[in-house]
């Protein structure tokens, strides 16, 4: 029988994969428009954290430019990206040269890469609960044992994170701000932090959100890269540059650790259409206050109205908020779920996150929309409660 043959197949398979489940993507629109006969331009999506703005214009005219020359691999150096983060990032401080940079297929490739040169069979790598879930995924299909330390108030215990540092660990994930809590941790915070990981350890510093942080105390990684070549600094441009669709992030660290990253990169792993919108969104700072306006507004409606409907949540410096169907609301039974108002966002067009799986089961995450998406998913959700209640 062909099962059966498939099957001894499958049982070759490494050890490593046999027990792993795929990561859990927010439902795509199309899905849901199929799923319940909606018209997609009616569905809502608030579930990736995605920008809501649409991209940059001159992103996609840097595109078109780009698509005359499709027969040819792209420039599998980046150098033209290379060249725009420097000049962006750089600093009197911390400059930052082309050799301090590597590119990936959105910044996930970069976590990928950074496990795949540190971590074997048995070590260990250290995160936080609630973390972001592609860190136990990529340590996992290297061979690597996930070190979980609880979380402090939805946050990143730093002190613990520390102190779960063993002989055997490699590598530490430190996500600033986490995601799906949208906790955040200050300078002193992170250096302290850094003052105690032994030098040999991989710090991994994930900001994808940093763009969208307004807290002066907030982190900046880079400042501290020249401190401490340990460090990894990610960063992506699918939340606030509204590229998520092309895969493209980025890696900053010691140049030596970029030459080890470098070694795994598969080659071309960023495409011709993903450089060029990158620079052309870099250097478009208008774009980038726009969509930083925008979180903003929707950030403050948000929580405003959660607190006038006496949802509990998590106060977030992301574009995105975790909020909680509490059992009880104003002393009354909620009679309804988290996941079964999920369920029923979803039968009525709109998309958000649940966060079970982050061991978050009675929360649930937005993602800051466009004030009209905001709204709407907030008519939804109250008409849902006091469905519930009545
Ligand atoms: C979205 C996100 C990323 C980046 O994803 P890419 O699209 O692969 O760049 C990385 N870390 C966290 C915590 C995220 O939420």
């Amino acid at each position: 029988m062909t099962n059966q043959k498939v099957q001894a197949l499958v049982e070759k398979a490494r050890a490593e994969i046999q027990g792993l489940r795929p990561y859990q993507p927010g439902k795509p629109i199309d899905e849901l428009a199929r799923e319940f006969g909606l018209n997609p331009a009616d569905i809502v999506k608030l579930a990736s954290n995605e920008n809501p703005i649409g991209p940059s214009q001159k992103a996609i005219a840097a595109m078109e430019q780009e698509a005359r020359e499709l027969t040819r691999y792209p420039d599998g150096n980046g150098f033209d990206l290379k060249e725009a983060l420097c000049q962006k990032l750089s600093t009197d401080a911390s400059p930052i040269k082309h050799a301090n940079i590597t590119l990936g297929n959105g910044s996930s490739d970069i976590l990928d890469f950074i496990v795949t040169c540190f971590v074997s069979k048995g070590d260990e790598v250290v995160f936080s609960q609630h973390a972001f879930a592609i860190y136990g995924l990529v340590t996992t299909i290297q061979g690597g044992v996930c070190s979980v330390v609880p979380a402090k108030n939805y946050g990143h215990d730093l002190d613990a994170m520390a102190a779960a540092i063993s002989d055997k660990t490699r590598l530490v994930f430190v996500t600033n701000p986490n995601n799906p809590t949208g906790t955040w941790l200050t300078h002193t915070e992170v250096s302290d932090f850094m003052a105690k990981v032994p030098s040999d350890v991989v710090v991994v510093l994930d900001e994808a959100y940093f763009e969208y942080v307004n807290e002066p105390d907030y982190c900046d990684g880079l400042i501290l890269l020249s401190e401490y070549p340990n460090l990894v600094i990610t960063r992506t441009f699918s939340k606030a540059y509204g590229l998520a669709s092309l895969r493209v992030g980025y890696g900053v660290s010691a140049p030596e650790v970029a030459d080890l990253m470098n070694r795994v990169r598969p080659p071309f792993n960023v495409n011709s259409f993903a450089l060029a919108a990158a620079v052309a969104t870099l250097n478009d700072d208008e774009y980038v206050a726009e969509s930083k306006a925008v979180n903003d507004a929707g950030m403050a409606y948000l929580t405003q109205t959660f607190d006038q409907m006496g949802l509990p949540y998590i106060p977030s410096v992301g574009n995105f908020i975790s909020f909680e169907i509490p059992t009880e609301i104003d002393h009354k039974p909620t009679n309804i779920s988290a996941s079964e108002v999920n369920a029923q966002l979803l039968a009525n067009g709109v998309i958000i996150r649940p966060i079970a799986n982050y061991e978050m089961p009675s929360y649930l995450r937005a993602s800051i929309g466009t004030a009209k998406e905001n709204e709407t998913f907030i008519a939804k959700l109250k008409q849902i409660l006091a469905d519930a209640r009545s």
